[in-house]
């Protein structure tokens, strides 16, 4: 998507340790225009109206399903990365390994929220080594339901996360993917 790159370009930021910082636009202050491009093209990207659900993971995620939730018509669930005491009755859970903060913690969805029935698309910020959308397909497979697809913002390709989800057989798309991106440059170059 060449507005994502474009913007991502001018303001995303190169951090140390394989971070990119896009807390300008995409997760702490939100460009909600940009939003709407990306909940645009994930409509485009995954017209099946067979997708009954969006679920991603609290913080980031939300605001970004959210705007695409408008383009779905469906409910968002989001998972909860701590038990919290309003969630009563069954849960779904289990432990995501934290690319920012390298800690094991766990996702949470209430069961009442995701059915055999539901047709799921996982939507979140980013894919890095793939541990967070990999806990939330353990959320829907817990579930009983079915995995329509991964729409994630932006790919960090030289990570291992994107191909180990396509070597499962998964549907993933990336609005942008970074091939590479260099800290003390602060140069980022996105696959073709
Ligand atoms: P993964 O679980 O795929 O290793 O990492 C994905 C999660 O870690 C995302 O939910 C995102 O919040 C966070 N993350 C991974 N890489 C980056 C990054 O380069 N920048 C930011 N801002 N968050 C990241």
């Amino acid at each position: 998507m060449k507005l994502l790159e474009e913007r991502i370009r001018r303001d995303g930021r190169v951090k140390a340790g394989n971070v990119l910082k896009v807390d300008s636009f995409l997760n702490h202050q939100l460009d909600i225009a940009l939003y709407n491009e990306i909940g645009k093209e994930f409509r485009r990207l995954f017209p099946s109206d067979r997708i009954t659900k969006i679920l991603t993971i609290e913080a980031s995620g939300i605001g970004i399903a959210c705007i695409a939730a408008q383009y779905f018509q469906v409910p968002v669930v989001f998972a909860k990365k701590s038990r919290s005491i309003n969630l009563d009755g069954g849960v779904y859970t289990t432990g995501v390994r934290s690319f920012t903060h390298n800690r094991i913690y766990d996702i949470i969805v209430s069961a009442k929220f995701l059915s055999k029935d539901d047709h799921v698309l996982i939507i979140d910020d980013f894919l890095a080594n793939g541990c967070a959308v990999s806990g939330l397909i353990e959320l829907v497979k817990s579930a009983g339901a079915g995995i329509e697809g991964v729409g994630i913002v932006i790919e960090k390709g030289f990570q291992e996360g994107g191909r180990r989800l396509r070597e499962q057989g998964i549907h993933v798309e990336s609005l942008a993917v970074v091939d590479a991106m260099n800290a003390a440059t602060g140069e980022i170059t996105f696959r073709r």
